[in-house]
């Protein structure tokens, strides 16, 4: 197959083979592939429901309808995504005793889903985990699925009739210290920090590329698209990650 014999891929092959510690950083462009749309894109989700609004934590504050409505539209995408190939990739990479952390920005669980037990920092959270903001009650994702399907549309919680709140990290809501202290940890201690599918574009995630970098890691990116930070990859291969993560991985 052509594709074996691109000098990239080769190299790709070489520096994962004579790696020990591997951290991988994903982002929206590993869960495409399961249906899961990237929001950010050309006519995306956030075209339709401005960010600022229904997904701003500001806003859900006083007004949490907007954020519920938009739950509305995401819970049908949602709840039949399964992980994909690029996802139990990663696990045979892990099988390998090479990677030591998976840093993610998606909200999904198709990492936990496709079988990782290394360490899933989950910098933006997780939307398939809910709390109440008043008691701290742990709220099942089925309860609040079964309050919006019946047309409610702020469930409250169970247990106090308080404030849901999902985990997922809002529009100027600040991401947790202790998060981006773990992640950074990991990307200060690996030798090859692997992005796979994200555009570098929301801080502060996309300084821990950098951070790993500095620290003397070298960075390899699969992306479909350039980023700004391409400039700071050792390796960049340019193209779908469905593509290009089998060829690399299968053959370390
Ligand atoms: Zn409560």
């Amino acid at each position: 197959m052509a594709e074996y014999f691109d000098p990239q891929v080769s190299l790709a092959i070489d520096m994962i083979r004579y790696a020990k510690k591997i951290v991988v950083f994903t982002g929206a462009g590993i869960s495409t592939d399961s249906g899961i749309p990237d929001f950010r894109s050309q006519g995306g989700l956030w075209e339709k429901y401005n960010p600022l609004k229904y997904a701003n934590y500001n806003v859900f504050l006083k007004k949490p309808e907007f954020y519920w409505q938009l739950e509305q539209e995401l819970q049908p995408i949602f709840s039949n995504a399964k992980p994909n190939k690029s996802h139990k990739l990663l696990v045979t990479l892990e099988k390998k005793g090479k990677l030591t952390a998976i840093i993610t920005q998606n909200m999904d669980n198709f990492h936990q889903d496709a079988g990782s037990k290394v360490p899933i920092i989950e910098i933006h959270g997780n939307a398939h985990k809910a709390h109440c903001m008043d008691c701290g009650f742990i709220i099942k994702r089925s309860y609040i699925t079964k309050r919006l399907k019946a047309g409610i549309s702020v469930p409250k919680c169970s247990k106090c009739g308080g404030r849901i709140k999902t985990d997922v990290v809002l529009f100027n809501e600040p991401i947790a210290e202790d998060l981006l202290e773990e992640a950074t940890k990991y990307a200060e201690q690996c030798d090859i920090f692997m992005v796979l599918g994200s555009s570098l574009s929301v801080f502060p995630a996309n300084q821990i590329p950098l951070l790993a970098r500095k620290a003397g890691a070298k960075l390899i990116f699969i992306n479909r698209d350039p980023t700004y930070m391409d400039k700071y990859a050792s390796l960049r291969l340019l193209g779908e990650l469905g593509t290009y993560l089998p060829l690399v991985i299968n053959e370390i």
